[in-house]
């Protein structure tokens, strides 16, 4: 079982070299792309469309504008 996950990983190694040679290439993609651990979503509290941020037990992303949980 150990060589299917070491298998699994030289794959993923692969597709994320693959990946970080096209973002090489062409530049970064559009600026909208949130980091890890935020999202952009319209919070169903305020209505703002606004960076989320996810908590650090990592249940729970909180709306940047008004402090929503969802
Ligand atoms: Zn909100």
């Amino acid at each position: 079982m150990a060589q299917t996950v070491q298998r699994v990983e030289d794959e993923y190694g692969l597709v994320l070299r693959r990946y970080l040679r096209a973002l090489a290439r062409e530049g970064r993609p559009q600026r909208m792309v949130p980091s890890p651990g935020h999202q952009i979503r319209t919070c169903p509290e305020c209505g703002r469309r606004a960076a989320f941020s996810l908590e650090p037990e990592g249940i729970w992303f909180r709306c940047s504008a008004c402090g929503h949980y969802a």
